[in-house]
């Protein structure tokens, strides 16, 4: 597998529910074609050239090196990091990927950082091991849809829908905190689907996001069906949770109106406004 090598990993994202972030691998195999923006931002900033070098990740070979110097330096700011916004940290078919994933894991918990996750892959049983990765850290998948063909045309090389809900469901079985990420949820004019189908299959978790989809031209050119469609949608998802006794936010721009309320969907994460009560 190639590798890339770089001056600096942690930074202060910018997404609503994020504090500090790390993308120690440069590309994605999973491929996602709605398009996926890290994908876009890696080709407008010359890094990749074509979706096809995308598909070739390379890992950041000097990652733990670059956390040795960084967590001194940011350790008092750090809330908790999230891994990843701008590729995959548990990619499907890179053993490399993973085992650097899990290093970088240990790497901040040793030093009681915590980390929120994100993979559309499957989480290796190992991080049931909490000597070694700490028990605080919050494990999510992304998750919009169940339907195969769904998945072969919009998120082609990412992990089979029941292995990935599977693997997640297990490290909630181990006592660890689990969350979904619905987001971008397909309109109607891209895909029919039931969201409370795709809900109960995730009633185990502790926190759901939702949110819809931004940059598709196709979902735009539905725009004022959409924003009924999203309504109902995060509607349904507030519902769900609050019966579940989950935690939840709906992601800026999903709803007309926030609901002046506050949560902290990740301990330790700055309070946000959130669309439940
Ligand atoms: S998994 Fe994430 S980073 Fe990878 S291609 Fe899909 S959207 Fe992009």
């Amino acid at each position: 597998m190639e590798s890339v090598k770089r001056k600096s990993l942690l930074y202060k994202s910018g997404v609503e529910y994020a504090d500090f972030c790390i993308n120690h691998v440069e590309g994605c195999s999973h491929g996602c074609t709605f398009p996926c923006y890290a994908f876009n931002m890696a080709k407008r900033f010359g890094r990749v050239k074509t979706y096809h070098d995308w598909l070739k990740p390379k890992i950041v070979e000097n990652a733990i090196e670059i956390l040795d110097k960084e967590i001194p330096k940011y350790k008092d700011e750090i809330k908790f990091v999230h891994l990843c916004f701008m590729t995959d940290p548990f990619m499907c078919g890179y053993k490399e990927v993973e085992h650097l994933t899990l290093r970088i894991i240990a790497r901040l918990n040793k030093d009681n950082i915590k980390c929120t996750v994100l993979t559309k892959g499957i989480y290796p049983k190992v991080l049931k091991n909490i000597e070694k990765f700490g028990a605080n850290n919050e494990y999510g998948i992304t998750l919009v849809s169940l339907d195969n063909n769904y998945k072969k045309k919009w998120e082609p090389y990412s992990a089979p829908y029941e292995k990935r809900i599977a693997a997640l469901k297990y490290l909630h079985d181990q006592g660890l905190k689990t969350w979904v990420s619905v987001e971008p949820y397909p309109p109607e004019s891209i895909q029919k689907q039931n969201l409370l189908e795709i809900l109960n299959k995730i009633s185990f978790v502790d926190t759901i996001i939702f949110g819809k989809l931004n940059y598709n031209v196709e979902s735009s050119m539905f725009r004022n069906g959409n924003e009924e469609f999203y309504e109902k949608c995060a509607t349904q998802v507030i519902e769900f949770c609050k019966k579940n006794s989950i935690n939840c936010h709906i992601k800026f721009g999903t709803m007309k109106e926030k609901i002046p309320e506050n949560t902290i969907l990740f301990d330790g994460a700055p309070k946000i406004p959130a669309a439940v009560e």
